[in-house]
């Protein structure tokens, strides 16, 4: 049974962002139609510009782990796939282990996309890290440069 409890609500008001209701169910491990009515009775909405961006991405750029919004996942499958993740790229994953910390606890600051400047494009913002040994030290991008450079 699926309890949503308010740090729940914000995952899932960050996951609107860059998934489909389909791709949310599944990873809370509910249906779709929970997913809608969940969104409706929290008043969340995807805006336009959201949506044209979901849109214009290939189709699995942004689930689980690769999505800058990736909180470890819920469900038993998302935990393996973490795990093995974790052994691939050890240097990468504490290195945004770290950031996030830093992140949630205030001490980093999500900047809009520097390459986007001097127009602010807060929408899907990435963290490049130049060098996993500086957990701090990152470029934010938005997705559409993050993965120009990362290319
Ligand atoms: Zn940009």
């Amino acid at each position: 049974m699926n309890t949503w409890t308010p740090e729940k609500i914000d995952q899932l008001k960050s996951l609107v962002e860059t998934h489909t209701n389909r791709e949310i169910a599944k990873i809370f491990d509910i249906d779709r139609k929970s997913v809608s009515r969940l969104l409706n009775r929290l008043k969340i909405k995807r805006t336009p510009e959201t949506v044209k961006i979901r849109l214009a991405m290939p189709k699995g750029s942004q689930i689980g782990e690769l999505n800058h919004n990736w909180k470890g996942g819920i469900s038993k499958e998302h935990l393996r796939y973490r795990i093995k993740y974790k052994k691939k790229y050890p240097k990468k994953v504490r290195a945004q282990n770290i950031l996030y910390q830093a992140l949630r606890r205030g001490k980093v600051k999500r900047l809009s996309c520097r390459i986007c400047l001097p127009e602010a494009n807060w929408i899907n913002i990435q963290a490049l890290h130049l060098d996993y040994s500086q957990p701090l030290k990152v470029i934010w991008l938005c997705i559409k440069h993050y993965n120009e450079v990362t290319k």
